[in-house]
């Protein structure tokens, strides 16, 4: 490998809690990191890795040994190609313009926009199946078999907030509202952590009776009681909020943009600002949040080039979990009419993201599955790495369908997926799949 085309370090932490205080005490002396999933070859499942440029390299390893913070190793960032990619497909049937994007992919090259929305266009079978083959093999390369598996606990369905797609937008009147009390949440907290995640969401409408105090609480439980790492799924809120809820051990934080088309993105959130709203996840990132974001693919008038211009988005702001699902439409809702996301095109976007964003968390999506009993396992074979489960209590999920008909990802179906597209399961898991058969 030519030396000077590495452009980036990886810095594996000797812990989770090494590998958060590293990355801040870096951030602090103002060196530019990013956090990112942990090369297969080097990591344990799905760590995440400190990222550096290269000429930060000695500075970084000399704040973070001076800080006592154990350095596991530190690697070059590869950069990824696909060797064999194009020799292997010259006996399909794909167009001389979709090789020579497949070329670029094989050999390392940024992808323009012009190729992303060839590679998203097509309709060909045979390029479709290189497109998954491509993004499949870059997540085997950068990421490796296991799936990590994370719970969700939707703890709020009140929301200030009228998005026109939401199946819980504030002008709903016929849904039964809910919000969980910190005992309630923890109980799942509990029970995710004893069968051995590692992550939990907590997740709810954009409600401000969960005042920063509240919050904090709920924080300081979870990481008292159990050390799983936190993401926060609570929408728009002041930087100092995002830099409290951070300080407090909050590992990541998801806040789509759900589309980067600004009309659209002003019709579907008539509350919203689209600077606001990367203006917040520039924030999260700044506060060296693990930071998620991600699109809906199929809005009423979207087109390939705004999904294209989404993934660059993903890539350009340094996203670092991006869920990629179908419009659903919810009912009761100005959207309820409209048709639903196409599935491929959204299996399309997954794999190219893979392919152009590459070091990710991607998961396959529960509105993938609401649409396709098998979405899970397809999206997992096009790029994806991670599966979320819903946790919320039976009583409440009905009550927090932002799509309608949401399937509830459950261990089992997540077992299912995971064996179907000949994945692992992670090792931290404390169950077998026959413990979770209903
Ligand atoms: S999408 Fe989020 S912010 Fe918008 S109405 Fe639904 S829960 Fe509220």
């Amino acid at each position: 490998m030519n030396k000077t085309e590495i452009k980036y370090y990886l810095i594996m932490a000797g812990s989770t809690s090494h590998m958060l205080r590293g990355d801040k005490l870096l951030k602090d002396k103002a060196v530019g990191t990013s956090l990112v999933p942990a090369p297969s070859e080097y990591g344990t499942v799905c760590a995440t890795a400190i990222k550096v440029k290269i000429e930060d390299k000695e500075i970084s390893e000399k704040i973070l040994r001076e800080n006592n913070i154990t350095i596991e190793g530190i690697y070059p960032d590869k950069p990824r190609r696909l060797a064999g990619l194009v020799e292997k497909l010259m006996d399909s049937v794909i167009s001389p313009e979709f090789m020579e994007v497949l070329k670029k992919i094989e050999d390392g090259e940024d992808l323009k926009e012009q190729d992303i929305v060839l590679l998203l266009s097509t309709e060909r079978k045979a390029e479709k199946e290189a497109l998954f083959h491509a993004a499949d093999r870059m997540r085997k390369e950068i990421v490796g078999d296991v799936v990590d598996i994370r719970g969700a606990v939707e703890f709020s369905n009140y929301c200030r907030k009228d998005c026109r797609y939401c199946g819980i937008r504030k002008s709903l009147d016929d849904l039964n509202r809910y919000r969980m009390c910190e005992d309630e949440i923890m109980e799942v907290v509990h029970h995710l952590h004893e069968i051995g995640l590692k992550t939990v969401i907590l997740q709810s409408g954009e409600d401000l009776w969960w005042t920063p105090e509240k919050i904090s609480s709920l924080i300081k439980r979870v990481k008292d009681e159990t050390k799983m790492n936190i993401t926060l799924s609570i929408g728009e809120r002041a930087k100092e909020e995002y830099e409290l809820y951070k300080n407090l051990g909050t590992n990541n934080f998801l806040l789509k943009i759900e589309t980067t088309n600004r009309k659209l993105f002003d019709f579907i959130h008539p509350d919203d600002d689209y600077d606001h709203r990367v203006k917040c996840s520039s924030w999260l990132r700044e506060l060296g949040y693990l930071n998620g974001s991600g699109n809906i693919i199929g809005l009423p008038g979207q087109t390939v080039e705004d999904i294209a211009k989404d993934i660059l988005f993903f890539k350009e702001m340094g996203i670092n979990m991006i869920g990629i699902g179908p419009f659903v439409p919810a009912k009761g809702t100005p959207l309820e009419g409209y048709p639903q996301g196409d599935i491929e095109m959204t299996l399309k976007a997954v794999a190219v993201t893979r392919i152009v964003c590459k070091r990710v968390f991607i998961p396959a999506t529960t509105a993938l599955a609401s649409l396709d009993p098998d979405g899970q396992t397809k999206a997992l074979k096009a790029g994806a790495n991670t599966i979320m489960l819903i946790n919320t209590p039976a009583k409440y999920r009905y009550n927090y369908q932002i799509y309608s008909d949401k399937n509830m990802v459950d261990l089992e179906s997540a077992f299912i997926a995971v064996e179907e597209s000949g994945r692992k399961m992670p090792p931290y898991l404390k169950v077998k799949r026959e413990d979770c058969i209903k």
